[in-house]
C-alpha cells in the first residue's frame, strides 16, 4: 500500500471482480485492491495463475473464477457467483487483453481482427451489462473501470486491430454513461502507456527490461518507469469513493505522451 495512503483502507466493505487478473496491470491491481479492503474475485482464463494469485493474497480477501470474457454466459455466471458469494458487487474491472499480431490495415487478418475484438468489445460489452444490471438490481451505486489504452485515443501506437479495439472501448463506455448514471453507477476508462508485462514481452519477444526502455526513450516523462502498480493506483480512485463524482472520464497514464504529436512510434 502506498505510505501517502497512511493506513487509509480505501476499498473497504467494497467487493470487485477484475478481468485479466491472473496476470500483469490486473493482477497489480486486485493485490492493491485487497490491501485497501475490497474482496476481489479474480477472473480470468489461466486458471493455475489465477488460483495462485487468489492464494497469495488470501481465500479471506479472493477468490478464482474461471472466465473467457468473450463468453456472455461465463460473463453471467461470474457475476452471479460474485454476488452469492459476497452479496454484493461494487467493481467491475473489465481488464482482459491481448495485443493480437504486430500488423497494420493493410497486412491484416481479419480472423485476428474478431479475436482481438472479441476480448476487448464484446467482453467489455458483457462485463458492463452484465456488472451494471446486478448493481442496478441491488441498487448499488457502483463504479465500472475498463482499461482501455494510449492506442484508444491515437493511431500508431499499436497494432491495428489493438488500436480499433481499444476505441471501441472508449465508445462502449461513451454509450453507457447516461444509462448508468441513471442508476447512479459510474463507468470510466484508464489508459495505460507501455508497461512490461506478458502481454507487451511475448508479442514483442523482448524481455521486461526491454519493454522498459523502449518506453523510457519513447515517454516525455523522465526518470519514472511505468509500472503496473502506476495502473492500478489509478484504478483504485476510479474505484474508491475520492472518484464519486467522475463519470465518462478516460484517465490516461502515459507521462504526456499522448498530448504530444509525435510520428511513427510504436508502443501499446
Ligand atoms: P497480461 O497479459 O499480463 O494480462 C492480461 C490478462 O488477460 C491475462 O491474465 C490473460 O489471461 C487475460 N485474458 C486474455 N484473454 C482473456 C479472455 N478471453 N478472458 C479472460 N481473461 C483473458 O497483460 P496486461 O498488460 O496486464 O494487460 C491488461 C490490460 O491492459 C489489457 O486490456 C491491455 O490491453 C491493457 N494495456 C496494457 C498495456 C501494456 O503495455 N502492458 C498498455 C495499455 C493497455
Amino acid at each position: 500500500m502506498a505510505s501517502s495512503d497512511h493506513g487509509m483502507l480505501r476499498l473497504e466493505g467494497k467487493v470487485a471482480i477484475i478481468t485479466g487478473a491472473a496476470s500483469g496491470i490486473g493482477e497489480a491491481t486486485a493485490r492493491l485492491f485487497a490491501a485497501h479492503g475490497a474482496t476481489v474475485v479474480i477472473a480470468d482464463v489461466q486458471d493455475q495463475l489465477g488460483e495462485a494469485v487468489a492464494a497469495s493474497i488470501g481465500l479471506q480477501k479472493a477468490s478464482y473464477k474461471h472466465c473467457d470474457v468473450t463468453d456472455e454466459k461465463q460473463m453471467e455466471e461470474t457475476v452471479d457467483y460474485t454476488v452469492v458469494k459476497y452479496g454484493r458487487l461494487d467493481i467491475m474491472h473489465s481488464n482482459a487483453g491481448v495485443l493480437g499480431p504486430i500488423e497494420g490495415v493493410m497486412d491484416m487478418d481479419l480472423t485476428q481482427l474478431d479475436k482481438t475484438l472479441a476480448v476487448h468489445v464484446r467482453g467489455t460489452a458483457a462485463a458492463i451489462k452484465h456488472a451494471a444490471c446486478a448493481m442496478r438490481a441491488s441498487g448499488t451505486r457502483g463504479s465500472i473501470i475498463c482499461t482501455a489504452s494510449v492506442a484508444a485515443r491515437q493511431g500508431s501506437l499499436g497494432p491495428a486491430a489493438y488500436t480499433v479495439s481499444k476505441h471501441a472501448v472508449i465508445g462502449l463506455m461513451h454509450a453507457a454513461v447516461s444509462e448508468l448514471g441513471a442508476h447512479g453507477i459510474r463507468i470510466n476508462c484508464i489508459s495505460p502507456f507501455g508497461v512490461a508485462t506478458p502481454l507487451s514481452c511475448l508479442v514483442t519477444g523482448m524481455t521486461p527490461e526491454q519493454v522498459e526502455d523502449v518506453c523510457c526513450e519513447m515517454g516525455v516523462l523522465k526518470g519514472v518507469v511505468l509500472r503496473a502498480g502506476n495502473v492500478a493506483q489509478a484504478a483504485l480512485f476510479l474505484a474508491s469513493d475520492a472518484s464519486e463524482y467522475i463519470s465518462g472520464h478516460d484517465l490516461v497514464i502515459d507521462g504526456g505522451v499522448t498530448v504530444v504529436t509525435r510520428h511513427n512510434v510504436q508502443a501499446n
